[in-house]
């Protein structure tokens, strides 16, 4: 029998981490956050002083990357780029522009499906990312896309970059959203789109409890048949 997965996918910022993280721990699924391994990419390609749009040298530079996931103990991920564990060093706003533009280059895309999909068969899993209901797990069994007003979005995710330690501006924050936003809807590839079939939340006024509420009870109706 297939793996259970659940597909969330979403702008940054509205809260598919933490919601994703919640479900994870609630419902014994691995949380797999596929922005990870963009980022590691990104990082990647940051180090090595080549600009994050030069598409010819950064598809070069994936035949020297080998990125794998680790979960800890208490299913926490663990990013790890050619053995070095990037876990934190990928939270950067830059690397966060360098995930972006690579995430627009077909090449590394298909680098990264296959990883993607081979957690998915093996685990049960609540797979957060972009394209994640519409590409990776096209037959997810509950997919959903979050929405958030922009106002929001940029607070909470300021918020969460303190939280990370991470030195920041409300100003900067809002600045890097918009430049993903654009980049990530507007690319050729799997753009951020919402699946025909997935459920739309909207979290810009719900809590992670009160989102966490409404996934659980689409889990049931999807997973065990209950009645919505
Ligand atoms: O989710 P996170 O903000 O860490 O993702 C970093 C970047 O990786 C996004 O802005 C997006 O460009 C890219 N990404 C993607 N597809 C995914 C997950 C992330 O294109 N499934």
């Amino acid at each position: 029998m297939e793996a259970k997965s659940i597909a969330i996918d979403g702008p940054s910022g509205a809260g598919k981490s933490t919601l994703a993280k919640t479900a994870a721990r609630e419902l014994g699924l691995l949380h797999v956050d596929t922005g990870a391994l963009y980022r590691a990419i990104g990082l990647y390609a940051s180090r090595r002083g080549v600009a994050s749009k030069d598409e010819t040298r950064v598809t070069e530079l994936l035949a020297d990357i080998n990125i794998t996931l680790r979960f800890d103990g208490a299913g926490a991920q663990r990013v790890l780029l050619n053995g070095e564990d990037v876990s934190d060093a990928i939270r950067t706003p830059e690397v966060s522009i360098y995930a972006a533009d690579a995430a627009a280059m077909p090449a590394v895309r298909a680098f990264l499906l296959e990883t993607q999909r081979s957690l998915a068969r093996d685990n049960d899993v609540v797979m957060d990312g972009r394209d994640i209901g519409t590409v990776v797990l096209p037959n997810a069994g509950l997919k959903i896309f979050l929405t958030v007003l922009p106002e929001v979005r940029a607070d909470r995710r300021l918020l969460e970059l303190q939280e990370k330690g991470v030195a920041t501006t409300y100003d900067d924050v809002r600045r890097d959203m918009e430049y993903r936003d654009m980049k990530d809807s507007n690319r050729e590839l799997a753009p951020l789109r919402a699946a025909a079939d997935a459920v739309h939340i909207d979290t810009s006024e719900l809590n992670v409890e009160q989102a966490f509420d409404v996934l659980k009870s689409l889990v049931r109706e999807r997973f065990h048949g209950d009645r919505p």
